[in-house]
């Protein structure tokens, strides 16, 4: 069986085509630039030269189309015939609270993820083009769709409210929601696979640290809650978003700048973190770098996202009555050894003793707690396209 896993973006289309009998890839590959100068696409047959297509590309429907032609190419292709792909699964940002596990593709659940537009304005315009263009080109082949935030639709109400009045709840839908639940769902179901366990039996933290980062309590296999929360601005310090802040800075730093709503979000979520923090960079390997160097600023970055990430393990320790697991995935938590003992240290008291040695490594699966650790600390990569292709396979078989 082979499933097509599509994550389309406004002007984007990444996708990866899985045979599901092995869980290997096929062949993946990029769409850059739809509908602006200078689109591409970028396709990878596994253990082939990249194979790159340079043309105009106006709209998701002639990307989608692109990407089938790549799949059935003879050369660089996979496929003999488009019937040999089951179905696709398509990655969605925001299901709002209408989802509360993946589900196959109707009229209804189209209307439902149009109505969660204004939740994710930059993500949900560009899945449900996607969704369209290839129900366009496969028109008898099934769909399914898998919510960032479907994995933490078992908060309970005191973790995923805000004390703002309830009207605001009941007429504007504003709650915590959370993000890459999809990445948290894999991983806390990996790493209790990986420790020989069942999640069932399992109080763990899960820590997704990436560009965007969030945290989740993960008890007895249910998200119980999440750092994020109305939107991907919430929680420890990010690459370029702020995370937590008091918001009564909002209207303080509008009045002193003159910026309009929209200014203070852009300012909220492309200019702050690691970035506006350190001055030097989104990307932690150069705040890394330069905080070696002696520069304060990039230290104090550092300082301010260990300490908030070991914070939340605190919070969710509290929240669950316990902790057993902590996971760390994603491109600072599967590959910064330094963010990870820098985290840890800060939880010595509870019992989490990471083990220097076994912490020295880098994108594969891990403990690298000591053996006398009251905590299992474990390194996970995630594989979010896995999960979305594990989901479509089981609504669709
Ligand atoms: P992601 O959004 O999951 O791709 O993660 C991207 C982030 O991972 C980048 O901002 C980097 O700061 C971080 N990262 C990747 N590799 C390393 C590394 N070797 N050391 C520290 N940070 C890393």
């Amino acid at each position: 069986m082979k499933i097509l896993v599509i994550n389309c973006g406004s002007s984007s289309l990444k996708y990866q085509l899985f045979d599901m009998d092995t869980e290997n890839v096929l062949a993946k590959g990029l769409v850059e630039r739809i509908g602006i100068e200078g689109s591409q696409m970028k396709h990878v047959k596994t253990g082939a030269e990249p194979y790159t297509v340079v043309t105009p590309i106006k709209d998701h429907k002639v990307a989608m189309n692109l990407v089938l032609e790549a799949l059935l190419d003879k050369d660089h292709g996979v496929v003999k015939s488009l019937d040999e792909i089951s179905a696709a699964g398509h990655r969605i940002v925001s299901g709002g609270d209408y989802f509360k596990k993946s589900v196959i593709v109707t009229d209804e659940v189209m209307d439902a993820i149009k109505k969660c537009i204004p939740l994710a304005p930059l993500h949900n315009p560009g899945h449900i083009m996607g969704i369209e263009a290839i129900q366009h080109a496969l028109p008898k082949m099934p769909n399914v769709v898998v919510f960032d935030t479907a994995f933490h639709q078992t908060m309970p109400d005191y973790a995923y409210m805000y004390g703002v009045p309830y009207e605001f709840y009941e007429k504007n839908r504003i709650r915590r929601y959370g993000a890459h639940g999809t990445s948290h769902h894999f991983v806390s179901l990996r790493a209790a696979e990986f420790l020989g366990k069942s999640s069932k039996g399992l109080k763990m933290v899960t820590c997704h640290l990436g560009n965007g980062s969030s945290i989740s309590a993960v008890k007895y296999g249910k998200c119980i809650d999440t750092s994020m929360g109305l939107t991907p601005l919430a929680g420890v310090l990010m690459g370029t978003r702020t995370g937590d802040m008091d918001p009564a800075i909002v209207p303080f730093i509008q009045k002193v700048t003159n910026y309009t709503a929209d200014e203070m979000n852009d300012f909220m979520n492309k200019k702050s973190g690691l970035l506006g923090v350190s001055g030097v960079s989104s990307d932690l390997r150069d705040v890394e770098e330069a905080a070696d160097k002696g520069n304060e600023r990039a230290k104090l970055a550092i300082n301010i996202l260990e300490y908030g990430i070991a914070k939340y393990i605190g919070a969710y320790t509290v929240a669950m009555g316990g902790l057993d697991v902590i996971v760390f995935t994603a491109g600072i938590g599967e590959n910064s050894a330094t963010t990870r003992a820098g985290v840890c240290k800060q939880l010595e008291f509870m019992g989490v003793k990471i083990d220097p040695e076994k912490n020295n490594i880098r994108g594969k699966e891990a403990i690298v707690s000591a053996d006398d650790s009251k905590v299992t600390v474990v390194v996970i990569p995630t594989n979010e396209e896995l999960m979305i292709a594990r989901d479509t396979k089981r609504l669709t078989a």
